[in-house]
């Protein structure tokens, strides 16, 4: 442990120009080796080496709450990587405090939701920290137009980031419960696109959290933002976003309520309670948790269906991109016993593609190829090499397949091939197919009676490969 100033650190290490971590004190060195890492060696914490790798690249200040896992237990900490230019190299520094680890963190822990704060972590332009009272303590812009924002807070600091932004869909006075601001939607001084919002909270849920990782994702792509021409066309071909701007403000608030609710009655804050009746209340939080998932999905169904809905276009290293995916859905992966075998890392597979929508795919593919196999199976991801320009990155599994008669509708809307009761929407494959299009990639699979020897279900994300050729 490190002093310095007033604030305690929990652990500090410095990585290289190459991301390797080159000392540590614990226990990020305890972490850095349960993950299977050395030291000196590549930084081997996925949520640790994202921001590292960020920080480095764009050359940045950044703050961020991560989470990781050793075995079940969870760990999270704040996390800020302070890049070091000149004499001594161009790593990073990086600060860990409140570090935190909580044993067996799969008990009770909601992995879809989880699943998501992992994506809006990954995709968030803009990043802060938030006390107790929601006033901004720590903002880092990664996008150019949310320096604004940045700036205007350094000018101003200290009030609730409701002063800083531009809410669209809360009407109420403020402050108002974190349940009912999360997933809010905003604008920023300075940026033209629509943002969402996240808190995140740090510390206990079900007490009052000490404060909030804030999270501003944009919802389209800095290239992508629609002149105001383009949007008046689309509302006049009766094109206006109904899920995303009119019911998705409306039913979040209720549900929101519903959860934190339900919550409380669960954790027994509101009184005593029979045993019986906080496990309806955890039912009733993880329907509603379910409720607000469909709503996502289906405001992402929308926005893929606007014509001339359209993604960036940057460097995606596709091999990176599932390492990702599969750090976010390891945890329900071990607890089936079912085995990720990854692309190996030094083989670079790069896709002209947008990053978050590549990883949005990959968890929908990896994340159904272990719902839908056997217990103690093996899922495979490779990457194929470029052939007339494309890359291509493939998930393989061991559960029963699919049949060609499947394989024609697998990807419609709303199909879930006769399942049902068990928390899917049928839209995943949908959406992102539609990704894969927009990226001028596609989305295949291969079905059961066209591969010898009659493993699972093959899916293959074809892209064009960067640069293009
Ligand atoms: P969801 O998983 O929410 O139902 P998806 O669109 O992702 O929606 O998948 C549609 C359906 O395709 C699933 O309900 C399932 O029946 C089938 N499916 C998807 N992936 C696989 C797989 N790897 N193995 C077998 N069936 C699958």
């Amino acid at each position: 442990m490190i002093e310095r100033g007033d604030t305690l650190l929990a652990a500090r290490g410095l990585t290289d120009a190459q991301d390797r971590l080159v000392t540590a004190d614990e226990p990020l060195a305890e972490l850095q080796l349960a993950c299977g890492g050395d030291l000196p060696g590549v930084l081997a914490v996925p949520e640790l080496l994202v921001l590292v790798r960020q920080a480095r690249s764009m050359d940045l200040r950044i703050a961020r709450e991560f989470a990781a896992h050793d075995g079940d237990d969870r760990i999270t900490g704040f996390a800020r990587v302070h890049p070091r230019g000149g004499e001594d190299g161009e790593g990073c520094e990086l600060l860990v405090e409140n570090w935190q680890r909580q044993p067996n963190a799969l008990a009770g822990a909601s992995e879809f939701a989880e699943q998501l704060d992992a994506i809006d972590r990954a995709s968030a332009e803009a990043s802060g920290r938030l006390d107790a009272a929601q006033r901004v303590q720590l903002v880092s812009a990664a996008a150019p137009d949310a320096r604004e924002l940045e700036a205007a807070i350094s000018r101003e600091p200290g009030r609730t980031w409701t002063d800083y932004v531009t809410l669209q869909d809360v009407a109420h006075r403020q402050p108002l419960h974190w349940r009912l601001l999360d997933g809010s939607h905003c604008t920023l001084p300075g940026s033209q696109r629509h943002w969402r919002v996240r808190l995140l909270p740090l510390g206990s849920v079900s007490t009052a959290p000490a404060g909030f990782e804030w999270l501003l994702v944009p919802e389209e792509p800095l290239s992508g933002i629609h002149s105001t021409q383009d949007s008046e066309d689309d509302a006049a071909a009766g094109h206006s976003r109904l899920i995303g701007s009119a019911l998705t403000p409306v039913l979040r608030q209720p549900i929101a309520r519903i959860i934190a609710n339900a919550e409380t009655i669960r954790s027994r804050l509101a009184g005593p309670l029979r045993e019986e009746y906080t496990e309806y209340a955890g039912t009733i939080a993880a329907a509603g948790q379910h409720l607000s998932g469909m709503l996502d999905d289906l405001a992402d169904l929308e926005v893929v269906e606007t014509p001339g809905f359209s993604t960036a276009r940057e460097k995606v290293d596709l091999a990176d991109a599932a390492r990702r995916a599969a750090g976010i859905l390891g945890v329900r992966a071990q607890a089936r016993g079912i085995t990720l075998d990854l692309p190996e890392e030094d083989e670079g597979c790069q896709a002209r593609a947008e990053f978050r929508r590549v990883l949005q795919i990959l968890l929908n593919l990896i994340g159904n190829a272990i719902a839908y196999s056997p217990d103690n199976s093996r899922v495979t991801v490779r990457t194929h090499e470029s052939r007339n320009g494309r890359v291509a990155i493939s998930v393989a599994d061991e559960g029963p397949g699919i049949s060609e008669e499947q394989a024609a509708r697998i990807f419609d809307k709303f199909e879930r091939l006769g399942r049902d009761n068990d928390g899917g929407s049928g839209l995943g494959l949908y959406i992102s197919q539609r990704l894969a299009r927009a990226m001028d990639g596609e989305l295949t699979v291969t079905s059961r009676e066209s591969v010898d020897d009659g493993c699972g279900a093959l899916f293959r994300l074809d892209l064009p490969t960067f640069p293009a050729r």
